[in-house]
C-alpha cells in the first residue's frame, strides 16, 4: 500500500529529494532532480468581507520536502494550506500540481492527507471507524480499508487501539488517531495546520520525532504550518517564512541538515544559529513596513 514498505529510519533519498548532503552520499550521486509538486504562482486570497489574506504569492514545493509555513498569527498559513488542500477558492493566480491526474473537467486530483490543528474525531466511532471514515467516503474496498486501518494505525503506534473510542485517548494520541486517518490512503502529500500547537512540550516533542521518522518511512511531502520558530527548524528541510497581513513570502530558508534528525540536533550550536536565523527573518517578516493594507 505504501511506497516504502521498509521500517528503516535510515536517511535516503526521498522523491528525488535528498535528506543527507555531502559527496559521499551515494544518493546524492545517483538521484535525479527534485520536481515541483506543487507550483504556486501570482496568488491573492480575497475574502468575500473584503479582507485581503494573501496576496503575490509564488512558491515551488518539491516532491520530498519538509516544508513549514511560519508566519505570525493571522498571516493566512491555514488559509494558504486550505487553498493548497482545495478546501477554498482561489481569487487571482494559480496553484498548479505538475504530477498530478487531473479529472474529466480538467480539475487536479492530487492525493492529499490534512491534519487539522484539532483532532476532529467523531466521540461515537471507534479509532478504527474514524480512520476508516474517508476511505468509505471514497468508496474503497473493504479489504483494502481493514488493511489500511491497520498499517496507518501501526505507523502511528497506536496498533493496540483500534477499539477504543476517543474519549479513552490522551491528547497527544487523539492526534496521532488524525495523522493514521490523513495516512490511510497513502496520500503524495500531508498538509498539517499546526497539528501539535495544543498538546503538552514532552508529547509534541515525542510527535515531532515521530512525524519525522514517517515521513522518511513513507517518503512523502508535507507542508505544515506552525509559528514556533523552534519546531520549524527541527523538523524541516525548507522554511518559508510569511509577513503579517496580508501573507507575503519574506523569507525561504534552507535548513540544510542531515536526517535523521535526534537529540543531538536539537542541543547542536547548528540548531541554535538556524533559530536565530529564522528569528530574525520572523522579526523582518513582522516589521511595522511588511503590514500592507487589508
Ligand atoms: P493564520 O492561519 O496565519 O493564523 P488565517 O489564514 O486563519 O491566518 O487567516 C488570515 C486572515 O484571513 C485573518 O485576518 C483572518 O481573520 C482572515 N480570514 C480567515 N478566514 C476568513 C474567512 N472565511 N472570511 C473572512 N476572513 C477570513
Ligand atoms: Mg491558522
Amino acid at each position: 500500500m505504501y511506497r516504502s514498505a521498509s521500517s528503516s529510519l535510515e536517511p535516503k533519498a526521498i522523491g528525488g529529494f535528498l535528506p543527507e548532503r555531502g559527496a559521499d552520499n551515494p544518493a546524492l550521486r545517483s538521484s535525479a532532480k527534485p520536481r515541483a509538486l506543487i507550483r504556486i504562482a501570482g496568488l491573492r486570497k480575497r475574502f468575500a468581507n473584503g479582507t485581503l489574506a494573501l496576496d503575490g504569492i509564488d512558491l515551488d514545493i518539491k516532491q520530498g520536502e519538509f516544508v513549514s509555513l511560519l508566519g505570525p498569527s493571522g498571516c493566512g498559513k491555514s488559509t494558504l494550506l486550505r487553498l493548497i488542500a482545495g478546501l477554498s477558492s482561489v481569487s487571482e493566480g494559480t496553484i498548479e500540481w505538475p504530477q498530478s491526474r487531473y479529472d474529466a473537467y480538467g480539475r487536479p486530483e492530487p492525493e492529499i492527507g490534512f491534519v487539522f490543528q484539532e483532532p476532529t474525531l467523531m466521540p461515537w466511532r471507534t479509532v478504527a471507524g474514524n480512520v476508516a471514515l474517508p476511505l468509505k467516503v471514497k468508496r474503497r474496498p473493504k479489504a483494502q480499508i481493514t488493511k489500511a486501518i491497520a498499517e496507518s494505525l501501526e505507523m502511528v503506534g497506536l496498533g493496540r487501539f483500534a477499539r477504543t473510542f476517543p474519549r479513552q485517548l490522551s491528547g497527544g494520541m487523539k492526534m496521532r488517531v488524525s495523522i493514521a486517518r490523513a495516512l490511510a490512503d497513502d496520500p503524495q502529500i500531508l498538509l498539517m495546520d499546526e497539528p501539535f500547537a495544543a498538546l503538552d512540550e514532552i508529547t509534541r516533542l515525542k510527535l515531532n520525532n515521530d512525524l519525522l521518522a514517517l515521513w522518511q518511512k513513507l517518503q512523502c511531502t508535507v507542508v505544515f504550518v506552525t509559528h514556533s520558530v523552534y519546531e520549524s527548524v527541527f523538523l524541516s528541510s525548507r522554511i518559508i517564512v510569511m509577513s503579517s497581513r496580508p501573507g507575503r513570502v519574506i523569507d525561504d530558508l534552507s535548513i540544510d541538515e542531515p536526517y535523521p534528525r535526534t537529540e543531538e540536533y536539537r542541543l547542536s550550536p547548528a540548531y541554535a544559529e538556524h533559530c536565530r536565523a529564522v528569528s530574525l527573518a520572523l522579526k523582518r517578516a513582522m516589521a511595522p513596513g511588511e503590514q500592507g493594507p487589508a
